[in-house]
């Protein structure tokens, strides 16, 4: 078939022409060794070869048209490590379908946009079209299967991501064309950057006069996403869920986008997943919506899923068919579990009723063990500690305001500050009060919340203290800036050691009431210092420490008493103390 090819065309232009799906031509574009995405122009001479090596005859141009320029390198997909496999799995690996979350401000159509995916698909493979909310459903575009998590939002997936569940494999991030990007936009791309999940853009609502996808651009340019078109690495398509333009193209980048990533599992694997969902029903129990990350469960499995578990007395698919099988990135709905799982919540087939008892019973001590222990989050003082142990080079920091104009001169500030090999990094930074999201996203990524001029949400406050996330409120810039400085400061801190600044006899002891012991005392050598921490020692032996809670001179509060004199000294917590009891003075100070 003759086919006439411009000096530069698109691969989606490209695939268009040759009425090939432009998944393959991409396939053949690899096989020649370029790497290209729908969007990416290629020159002609790389789309003669192709297009020869498909099976079409190229005829010249009729018309001579300038040659474009060297072709860019194909923008590399930025997705989360992988589980590892054996070399004796990596055999039965198989391409499975992408898992795609559905992101962006409210009311910038993510809703619209999944109904409107959701009954493309629907329409021509059901009857009646009757779809039941459950919490995922996939697509067919041209053969090839794309999973959606349909509850939109940050939240959804920020919970999961706190749950330890990593389940989406690329992020649409939907902005409208007449409002651009909004703090929600903004969150969610921290939370896509902190997924380590590819970013496609969808800019919505073209069929609107006020539409202005080149100020959406702009916009996306300045937070780092420059789309392709500008020379970046980001996909962006123009749809319109109300018209239903674009639909097809942002429905082709998916695919594209998954088969860069290259996504694969392993069907024969012990069967493992996440909760998406999970409901009562009065009639028939627990339900819960599985997604499948590798292997294959099947009806009378059992599975394990987070601190219950059962048998699976029936399985159903998206639609409501009944389902004998579900394997990679399907989504299933099960019935036979003994309680209703959380979303998040992962799940492992086991062999039978009686191993699922025992490691639901330890994951239950273990949980117990935990709440009663150390949270999971990290505190300003755990990153310290961490970053003296070598484990992490980089203070993450998520950073709320008041208004717009204060976050730029705090950042700028913050950013500024430079302690060897440690920086501060910014995993989100947005107006308004500290919310749950944010919290969320602190667990997820390890950050310290630095709120100025806000308040905390009530299920914020909830969440990290469940969490242990750090919430520092400040006023003043520098007091930011300063502690954060202590932080990073304190993150390459030497070991401290208390060193003797002098000591003290006690010659008679007094008890005040209200006040506790106060040991009159002569200071024999060195000094006494209302700074420093006392060791009381009796006999040779310690049998207090705490700091001086007072240090008088007959009625005068003084810093210091020197050796020779006598004085009055309280001790935080001290409540025994005998007449020639030693009270040693030491400060804290840094070593090495
Ligand atoms: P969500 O909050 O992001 O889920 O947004 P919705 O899907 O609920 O949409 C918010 C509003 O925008 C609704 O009134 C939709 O009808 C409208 N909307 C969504 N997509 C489009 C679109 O492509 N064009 C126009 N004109 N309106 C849209």
């Amino acid at each position: 078939m003759d086919i006439e090819l411009p000096a530069a065309i698109t691969v989606r232009e490209l695939a268009d022409l040759m009425r090939r799906s432009p998944i393959e031509l991409i396939k053949e574009l690899m096989n020649a060794g370029v790497m290209a995405n729908i969007n990416q122009q290629i020159d002609y001479d790389t789309a003669a070869i192709v297009a020869e090596e498909m099976g079409f005859h190229v005829v010249e141009p009729t018309v001579e048209e300038p040659v474009v320029e060297e072709q860019a390198e194909a923008a590399p997909v930025a997705t989360r490590p992988r589980r590892e496999y054996s070399a004796e799995e990596v055999k039965f690996l198989r391409t499975r379908p992408p898992v795609v979350t559905i992101l962006g401000h409210v009311d910038h159509g993510k809703t619209s946009l999944l109904d409107v995916i959701r009954r493309s698909s629907v329409q021509a493979s059901e009857v009646g079209g009757i779809t039941q909310h459950i919490g995922a459903y996939q697509v067919d575009v041209k053969g090839q299967r794309i999973t959606f998590l349909d509850t939109p939002g940050h939240e959804a997936f920020a919970a999961m991501r706190a749950r330890g569940a990593s389940v989406t494999d690329i992020a649409v991030l939907v902005v409208a064309a007449d409002d651009g990007v909004q703090p929600q936009t903004r969150e969610a791309i921290a939370h896509a950057r902190a997924a380590q999940v590819p970013i496609v853009v969808a800019i919505n609502k073209m069929d609107l006069a006020a539409a202005n996808p080149d100020h959406v651009k702009q916009q996306l340019s300045d937070l780092g996403l420059v789309p392709e078109d500008w020379g970046g690495e980001t996909i962006c398509v123009p749809v319109s869920a109300r018209t239903k333009a674009g639909i097809d193209v942002l429905l082709d980048t998916l695919l594209i986008v998954a088969e860069m990533a290259d996504l694969k599992a392993n069907p024969r694997a012990t069967a493992e997943g996440v909760v998406v969902e999970g409901r009562l029903d009065r009639a028939r129990g627990a339900i819960a919506t599985l997604l499948l990350q590798e292997g294959t469960l099947e009806v009378g499995d059992t599975i394990v899923v987070g601190t219950t578990y059962g048998r699976i007395r029936a399985m159903f698919d998206y639609t409501g068919a009944p389902l004998a099988k579900a394997g990679p990135s399907t989504p299933a709905v099960v019935m036979g579990l003994r309680e209703v799982p959380a979303a998040g919540d992962t799940f492992t087939e086991v062999a039978n009723e009686r191993r699922a008892r025992e490691i639901v019973a330890e994951r239950i001590e273990e949980q117990q063990a935990k709440s009663a222990g150390a949270t999971s989050a990290l505190t300003l003082d755990e990153i310290f500690a961490q970053a003296q142990a070598g484990k992490v080079q980089s203070l993450n920091l998520i950073l709320k305001a008041d208004v717009q104009g204060s976050l730029e001169p705090i950042r700028q500030s913050l950013e500024q500050i430079e302690v060897k090999d440690l920086s501060v990094t910014f995993v989100h930074e947005g107006v308004g009060n500290v919310a749950e999201s944010d919290v969320q996203l602190a667990v997820a990524a390890n950050a310290v919340i630095i709120g100025f001029s806000v308040g905390v949400d009530a299920s914020a406050e909830r969440l990290a203290a469940a969490e242990g996330v750090d919430i520092r409120l400040y006023d003043i810039i520098y007091r930011v800036i300063e502690d954060v400085e202590k932080a990073l400061t304190g993150m390459l801190e030497p070991e401290y050691a208390e060193v003797l600044q002098g000591r003290a006899v006690v010659r008679q002891v007094y008890r005040i009431s209200r006040v506790g012991i106060i040991a009159g005392s002569q200071v024999t050598e060195g000094r006494a210092s209302r700074s420093a921490i006392a060791r009381i020692m009796r006999n040779g032996e310690l049998i207090h420490r705490g700091r001086v809670s007072s240090l008088k001179r007959f009625t005068e509060d003084v810093r210091e008493v020197a050796a020779g004199l006598e004085c009055g000294i309280g001790v935080d917590g001290l409540n025994d103390l005998q007449e020639d009891d030693v009270i040693e003075f030491y400060t804290r100070e840094i070593v090495g």
